[in-house]
């Protein structure tokens, strides 16, 4: 009996590349995971091949369903999408079990009764000795009739496969060169556990082999479970992909990259106003770059983007150059797409946009002077929000009596301005004329003005400034510092 793949999807024979990412739903989308899907989707893209998804759940207690819809929801978000899938392990456990029943029948995989209270003596023992851990291969070659008998007779073993006792296994990662490793080193692998349930090199290996996988992209973690998958590709007759172990991300102080460093998954970049854009460039150059090439396009990407160009040791991630990737991006993506996204971040922090500018003349005013969208959002509420608080700072130095006069004037030539008549121009003038009527400087006028429309001592230049907010809010919000100081006075 030959092994025959049932392949999960039809072929196209036109595609000679297939890639996959295969996360194990227990998280959010960390960004070593996604930098892993980049490079896997980038090179699918570039060699006119397909990407597939396929969601690694077989581990079911620390599986959950919201953790998979968060993956899926960043892999959207970063705008990796996918051909085929997404494809679930649970859902095919027939199948491995399937597999796993002729592998039997062929004698390339043998039920195994030692138990595993056994197993742990065994391995205890092996440590003592300074032994490298190994499964004893006492039931190799019991019949497999002799185990039948045993199993109605109520035993549960586990199924392990036959790895090859003498040889070695070699392959040319693409990343990292060539890698061997003796066969002596390898246990034969459990690959159905007592319970019935499938193993997940097992279940990795099948269905490599019946998404015909082509190129495996991984983290470099997965490392030493290659030559044991490529052993069992190998009993089954299956073409053996090219494998391409990507290094390990750490934090900026070289240390491996977790929660203390900052954040962490892609979902919070997205949650801390970042741009997919922005993150998927950082991701592509930390680890791999076409000469000294900053930004690139996706289609750069695509079209440079090479496995064996890709660095085969770990990285460092630098927060602050990911803060100016995501200003240029800020700064020079279509405004429309970058409106799209702020709205989102206006929503989260429960800003109601619907009465004030169009979200992109604030990308306009603010697209310098902020690094990130939530950035924007922070320094942007008084466009849309009236506020009865000033910045004590600010109020202090620019909200004195000294200003009553300016602001009392310039709210007059403000208010003789029509709705109509609001421009940048016609208010930067009223600016100039209260601040040459009064005989001072244009800051005099200017300061006491900035604190009273936006409650705060930054913003961009006043005129804009003034047009954005317009005019019935700009005159409520000069009597209300009128008042304020007034008041303090009194
Ligand atoms: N499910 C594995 C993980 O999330 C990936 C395995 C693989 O790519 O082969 O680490």
């Amino acid at each position: 009996m030959k092994f025959e793949p049932k392949y999960v999807f039809d072929l196209d024979p036109n595609v000679k590349v297939r890639t996959r990412f295969a996360p194990s739903p227990t998280g959010e989308l960390h960004v070593g995971g996604a930098r892993t899907a980049l490079y896997s989707w980038l090179f699918a893209k570039g060699h006119k091949g397909e990407f597939v998804l396929r969601i690694e759940d077989t581990d079911l207690e620390r599986s959950d369903p919201q953790k998979t819809e968060g993956i899926l929801k960043s892999m959207e978000w970063l705008g990796l999408e996918w051909d085929h899938g997404p494809y679930y392990q649970t859902k095919r456990f027939d199948r491995y079990d399937e597999v796993i029943e002729q592998m039997l029948e062929e004698g390339l995989a043998y039920y195994c009764f030692i138990s595993k209270e056994e197993l742990a003596e065994i391995r205890a023992q092996q440590e003592a000795n300074k032994e490298k851990p190994k499964a004893p291969r006492t039931y190799r070659d019991l019949p497999l009739s002799e185990a039948k008998k045993r199993i109605a007779a109520g035993e549960k073993p586990v199924v392990r496969f036959k790895n090859p006792l003498t040889g070695s296994v070699v392959f040319d990662d693409a990343i990292r060169g060539r890698i061997e490793i003796s066969n002596d080193e390898l246990d034969d692998l459990i690959i159905r556990r007592a319970d019935g349930s499938p193993t997940y090199n097992f279940c990795v290996v099948i269905d490599d082999w019946e998404m015909a996988i082509t190129h495996v992209v991984r983290g470099e973690d997965h490392i030493n479970n290659t030559p044991r998958q490529i052993n069992i590709l190998k009993a089954l007759g299956a073409p053996i992909p090219v494998y391409a172990h990507v290094s390990m991300i750490n934090g900026d102080d070289g240390r491996k990259l977790s929660k203390r460093h900052g954040a962490v998954s892609a979902m919070e970049y997205h949650r801390e106003g970042y741009l997919p854009e922005a993150l998927v460039n950082y991701l592509v150059r930390l680890g791999w770059g076409h000469g000294d090439q900053e930004i690139f396009s996706r289609e750069e990407m695509i079209k440079y983007f090479e496995l064996n160009q890709v660095s085969h040791s770990a990285s460092r991630f630098m927060v602050d150059k990911l803060q100016w990737l995501n200003q240029h991006y800020i700064n020079n993506s279509p405004r429309e797409e970058v409106a799209k996204a702020l709205a989102w971040h206006y929503a989260q922090a429960g800003v109601d946009t619907t009465n004030g500018p169009a979200l992109t003349t604030i990308i306009d005013m603010l697209g310098e002077r902020s690094k990130t969208l939530v950035e924007m959002v922070e320094k942007s509420r008084y466009f849309f929000e009236d506020f009865s608080e000033f910045d004590e700072a600010a109020a202090k130095k620019n909200l004195k009596e000294a200003a009553i006069e300016p602001l009392k004037l310039v709210k007059e030539k403000l208010a003789a301005l029509s709705t109509d008549n609001w421009t940048k121009e016609t208010t930067h003038q009223a600016i100039q004329d209260t601040a040459a009527e009064l005989e001072v400087g244009m800051g005099k006028v200017g300061m006491p003005l900035r604190v009273a429309v936006t409650g705060c001592g930054q913003s961009p230049s006043m005129d804009v400034t003034l047009e954005a907010i317009g005019r019935d809010r700009t005159l409520t919000r000069i009597q209300q510092a009128i008042d304020f100081i007034e008041a303090k006075n009194a």
